[in-house]
């Protein structure tokens, strides 16, 4: 699909992570001019320390719940589009759990609330989990166990290869180690200055730079209220924890207050405990024997049989790429409509869709209703300590 106008836009993103490589394939595909300009390397960021779990599982107000749950058809659409089981998304669900009758109570009323937005929640037996996850140890306070079956294991750098082939065969071109140290806004055009000197002009620009995202902002002059990802702060950051191959048999995300379990591949498992977070310090990398790696696998030996021997390989800091309110901001930002800004958490489950929106804002001059509440004008000229205290991120589901 072209674009109608006879001028072949011109377009630079700048970031290769999800949103950018989204961004970049969708407006390659519209027959923009599409150059991508990455600091390091496909994947450098937060899309490969991440979580990535596909949801929209306790994600409010309803207009970001509805944006979540958009996104995860989204996926399904680049997957039946590539190939039917593509190996980067698995919509194999979501188990769950909560122990105590706060943690409970809430559970309960998110899936209440979940299935009055009409967003798939199955309730069931123990002896149903047990059947289909057979390690598993169902904690025995744990009164209800629920499913959410569309939701879904993501694979980010096969999804990243994906992105990158398509955007490339639509003619895409990606400039890797090249640094953006300034952007220009005239009426006519914009220009980007590289690290070594060289300028790059065109038409239209996307910052998809993640959580550098307020260094180029400044360059033209905004403020923007994005947190701190290099803060020893469990809002900002979050272990993950990979371990050597177990022989488990688990194809789905598995959500309890202790532990988040998910398949990375090759038999090994992804795990995250935000309540550990709480020694969360971007800056000093725990050991893969140290106190989180040790409590960790106490806490995988709890949930699963058959681990007694189970390793941590890696343990990575993810840096979040959130802005103050926790909330996506989608859209331009410079009054000659040159300069648009992508930046959201969740970035994973939104990357697809958000680079078919931002793309069909700057091709077909079309924004979508889904972005209505999203508007970048309430985080600029503001600063993260402007908005109350995220708490959303230790909801398990906040992902
Ligand atoms: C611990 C953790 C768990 C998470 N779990 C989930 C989850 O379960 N589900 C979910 O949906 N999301 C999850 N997320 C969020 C998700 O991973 C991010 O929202 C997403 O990866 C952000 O992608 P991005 O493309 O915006 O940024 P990035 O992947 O960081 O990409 C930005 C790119 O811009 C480049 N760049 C920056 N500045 C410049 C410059 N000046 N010039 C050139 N290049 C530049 C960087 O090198 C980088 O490659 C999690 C995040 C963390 C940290």
């Amino acid at each position: 699909m072209t674009s109608k106008s006879a001028h072949k836009q011109k377009v630079a993103v700048i970031g290769a992570g999800i949103l950018g490589l989204s961004v970049a394939r969708q407006l390659a595909q519209k027959g923009a001019e599409v150059t991508i300009f990455e600091r390091d390397y496909i994947g450098a960021g937060t899309s490969s320390t991440t979580f990535a779990w596909v949801n929209s599982n306790g994600k409010s107000p309803d207009s970001y719940h509805q944006l979540n749950a958009t996104a995860i058809d989204e996926h399904v659409e680049l997957q039946r589009e590539g190939q039917v089981g593509a190996p980067w998304f698995h919509q194999t669900g979501t188990y769950e759990w909560a122990t105590g009758s706060e943690l409970q109570h809430r559970l309960n009323e998110r899936t209440e609330n979940l299935t009055t937005l009409g967003y798939p929640v199955e309730k069931l037996s123990r002896a149903d989990v047990q059947a289909r996850l057979p390690e598993i140890r169902i904690d025995p306070q744990a009164d209800e166990l629920w499913f959410f079956p569309t939701e879904a294991i993501l694979y980010p750098s096969i999804l990243l290869a994906k992105l990158w082939a398509d955007a490339k065969s639509s003619g895409a071109v990606l400039r890797n180690h090249s640094d953006i140290v300034s952007l220009n806004e005239t009426e006519h055009g914009v220009t980007l200055t590289l690290a070594d000197g060289e300028q790059w002009t065109g038409d239209q620009v996307v910052l998809a730079t993640g959580r550098w995202s307020r260094e180029l902002m400044a360059n033209i002059g905004l403020d923007l209220a994005l947190i701190d990802a290099n803060k020893a702060d469990r809002v900002a950051c979050g272990f993950l924890a990979y371990t050597a191959p177990l022989p488990l048999q688990l194809d789905a995300n598995l959500i309890t207050p202790e532990l988040n379990v998910r398949p990375d591949g090759g038999g090994r498992l992804l795990l995250q405990a935000l309540d550990l977070d709480l020694y969360v310090n971007p800056s000093l990398l725990p050991s893969t024997d140290g106190f989180i790696a040790k409590e960790m696998l106490r806490r995988l030996r709890r949930i699963f049989a058959n681990v007694d021997h189970a390793k941590i390989e890696r343990i990575a800091i993810g840096q979040r790429a959130r802005p103050a309110d926790g909330l996506p901001a989608m859209g331009y930002v410079t009054p000659d409509k040159r300069v648009y800004l992508m930046v959201t958490h969740s970035g994973m489950t939104l990357g697809p869709l958000l680079g078919r929106l931002c793309a069909e804002e700057i091709i077909d001059k079309t924004r979508s209703d889904l972005l209505a509440d999203f508007a970048p004008d309430r985080l600029i000229g503001k600063k993260a300590e402007d908005f109350p205290q995220i708490s959303s991120v230790f909801y398990p589901s906040a992902q």
